[in-house]
């Protein structure tokens, strides 16, 4: 078959600085804002008429996996890490063509500085994520009511308690001032957050469902934003959130 060179049409700028801890699909963490901003050949006109829809869908590259290549058979989160399933019976990061699809939502379209910059909610991407195409999402022809899911017939819920220490939650307050773009009901809330990212529980599979004796005593990290979140498990479902640590 002919082979198809794609160019990007636009970067992620999001609050997820690294693979570990985003959500494992779109809309699971509303409070997740990100930016799409198209490259300067990409116009006002390109997206005219776009800011009529709610959501949009985003064809996107794995870009962070794809130099590790793929497998014929994956083992998903959601059968708890242990059993397989075929690659395209998955929604894998790693595929024969490292491409994603996640539909988000588009709060707004600005145009900074003559580029066009999409502001979108609830994304599964990665800072940096390079994006080859945008479609409308049409609820007509996309909501398909009577789908069946497969193994992922249910949305993952979210589970666990998560609680600040006071060091975190003066913390939080103050990313609030610093970071200008975590908006939720009108107000910034980096809390609301790094709540709804740890409820979903961001440990592999594997480990969420085969704890052992050592997991209160393990500090988890990741970084969000301009900072590295640290956490830790107790009560088996339960989330301390220790500090939000900066680099100064
Ligand atoms: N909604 C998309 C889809 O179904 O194609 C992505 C699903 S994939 C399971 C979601 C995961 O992709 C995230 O949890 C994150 O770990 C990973 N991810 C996001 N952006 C990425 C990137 N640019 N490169 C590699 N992995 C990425």
């Amino acid at each position: 078959m002919t082979a198809l060179q794609l160019s990007p049409i636009g970067i992620i700028s999001s609050c997820y600085k690294e693979k570990f801890g985003i959500p494992r699909q779109p809309g699971l963490v509303p409070a997740a804002m990100a930016e799409l901003i198209l490259g300067d050949e990409f116009g006002e006109e390109s997206v005219r008429g776009l800011e009529g829809f709610s959501h949009i869908w985003i064809n996107f590259i794995f870009h962070e996996t794809q130099a590790q290549g793929w497998k014929p058979m994956v083992r998903p989160p959601r059968l708890g890490g242990n059993e397989k399933v075929g690659v395209f019976a998955s929604r894998s990061t790693f595929r024969p063509n490292p491409i994603g699809l996640s539909a988000v939502e588009l709060l707004c379209v600005e145009i900074r500085k003559g580029r066009v910059v999409l502001h979108l909610a609830g994304c599964d991407l990665l800072d940096g994520t390079p994006v080859l195409d945008i479609k409308p999402y049409l609820p007509y022809a996309d909501i398909i009511p009577n789908a069946g899911g497969g193994f992922a017939e249910t949305k993952p819920e979210a589970l666990l308690e998560v609680v600040f220490s006071e060091e975190a939650e003066l913390q939080c307050k103050q990313a609030d001032q610093r970071i200008d773009h975590v908006k939720v009901g009108g107000c910034a809330s980096i809390k609301v957050l790094i709540t709804q990212v740890l409820q979903l529980d961001p440990r592999p599979a594997y480990q969420s469902t085969n704890k052992d004796s050592s997991e209160s005593d393990r500090i988890y990290a990741m970084k969000l934003h301009d900072f590295d979140l640290k956490w830790r498990y107790y009560d088996n479902n339960k989330i301390k959130v220790l500090a939000l640590e900066k680099e100064s």
